[in-house]
């Protein structure tokens, strides 16, 4: 017997360094940042919302991402002394392509290794009619609002099927904004278990369910929700129930296998995706246009869409989520007050769930780290040289000090033209790091790096 090859695979698995500024989006948030930021307020509030602090928080952020200029932490084999730096990320979720993919593969994991219970989901997809969409762009405390509208509906749609109120399903949500073309759609994306479980947390599957009984419950959910949040008039929401296709629409169609793991990460994965895809972005050659493919909009009638550059800006923009407003939420039995009190009584199977938010401490860091990089990345605590165990040595923050040691090592990493400060005060919980170069020199200067820590 060899090897098992998918370890040989893993551990073959070398850190490509990416280069973040060599990208279209990189070069286009470079070039337009400021003038953006400047005239987003009288351009841009109309279509897209108000300026909000996330959205230059975000654009500032990523052009430092994964650049060793703004810092890094320095990795070390234990082994053979092999050294590298690892360049700071912007943690950007639903903008900075890298650090959103980032995310995209841990929520695939922490769902299939943590959260999900061994029995067959299914998908449900709310959607809403045009005319109400707007109202969730000038006032994003309503999403949330919306996803509850959804777990009410699929709540009592399944204890209603299964002829009991002492049953509870599964659920988690992902409330996208985003339509193919970047277009404003909020939508709800469900993963649900198919079927509910009792007090004894025995599942009983469901009988098949009316996709358009529960359209009709969601539709009456979000229509009241709306009308109570002021977002709407009693007088419209008649009007919207008394048209032949009222805009909402509901899929409950797919249905996945207790067993069919890869399909269930798959979906996982799916349903957080990032509002855009880079490799569907161009520029035009003057820099002044960007075109965006996608796949057909039927409203639209076509599969692309031309932007002025710092409307495409806003477009992206525009689907950033509030700071501190999770965009994932669970429900009954996947609800973190219902996975806590089993853990208590013992009935969970996973000995340390992963902390998906709010880490405080650099032990649950560096552990999430570790675990998640030996899952789905090359891991930078793997050396390249020979294989030895690697370690996190410092991490360098002060601009002083990185200047120096870039210089000492030849690396053209300078701070960026664009003339945005560098984030003054960086706090570890914050930070999160990736493999940048694998390949310096520097083994010999570790007395130097040593010396510039003390
Ligand atoms: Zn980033
Ligand atoms: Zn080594």
């Amino acid at each position: 017997m060899g090897a098992c090859p998918e370890l040989v695979a893993r551990s073959n698995k070398v850190y490509q360094p990416r280069n973040p500024r060599a990208t279209k989006l990189y070069q286009l948030v470079n070039n337009n940042c400021d003038t953006f930021l400047r005239v987003y307020p009288e351009q841009f509030e109309n279509k897209y919302g108000y300026l909000r602090p996330e959205i230059g928080h975000a654009l500032e952020n990523y052009l430092t991402c994964g650049i060793l200029s703004h810092g890094f932490a320095r990795v070390k084999c234990q082994n053979c002394n092999h050294e590298f730096l690892l360049a700071f990320s912007c943690k950007g979720r639903y903008f900075c392509p890298s650090c959103h993919q980032r995310r995209v593969q841990e929520f695939g994991l922490f769902l299939t290794e943590q959260i999900l219970e061994k029995v067959p989901h299914r998908q449900i997809v709310f959607s809403l009619p045009k005319i109400t969409r707007k109202a969730f762009l000038y006032n994003r405390e309503l999403l949330p609002k919306l996803a509850h509208c959804g777990w009410e509906t699929i709540l009592e749609v399944f204890q209603a099927a299964l002829d009991s109120e002492d049953l509870t399903p599964g659920m988690v949500v992902d409330i996208q904004t985003y339509g193919g073309l970047l277009n404003w759609h909020p939508h709800l994306h469900c993963l649900c278990t198919d079927g509910c479980f009792d007090a004894a947390g025995q599942f009983h599957a469901l009988p098949a369910i009316s996709a358009e009984t529960m359209n009709k419950i969601f539709a009456a959910k979000v229509l009241k929700m709306l009308i109570q949040e002021d977002a709407l008039s009693e007088e419209m929401a008649k009007k919207i129930l008394s048209w032949k296709h009222s805009g909402f629409n509901t899929h409950a169609n797919r249905r996945i296998e207790a067993d069919d793991t890869d399909a269930i990460k798959a979906l996982a994965e799916y349903i957080v995706r990032s509002p855009f895809n880079q490799s569907k972005i161009t520029i035009s050659d003057d820099g002044s246009k960007t075109i965006y493919h996608g796949k057909i909009n039927p409203s639209l009638g076509k599969n692309f869409q031309v932007f002025d550059s710092l409307e495409f800006l806003a477009a992206l923009t525009s689907h950033i989520p509030l700071r501190n407003k999770k965009m994932v939420v669970y429900y009954g039995w996947y609800s973190q007050a219902a996975r806590g009190k089993r853990r208590r009584d013992g009935k969970l199977t996973s000995p340390f769930p992963l902390c998906h938010q709010g880490e405080n401490d650099n032990r649950t860091i560096h552990y999430r780290w570790s675990q998640l990089i030996k899952n789905v990345y090359a891991d930078p605590l793997i050396c390249p040289a020979c294989g030895g165990k690697m370690k996190i040595i410092a991490f360098i923050k002060d601009h002083g000090i990185i200047n120096k040691i870039l210089d000492h090592l030849g690396i053209q990493d300078k701070l960026p033209q664009h003339a945005h400060a560098p984030p003054t005060k960086i706090h570890i919980k914050d930070i999160s790091y990736e493999p940048f170069f694998d390949d310096l020199p520097i083994t010999e200067q570790i007395e130097l790096f040593k010396s510039m820590n003390q």
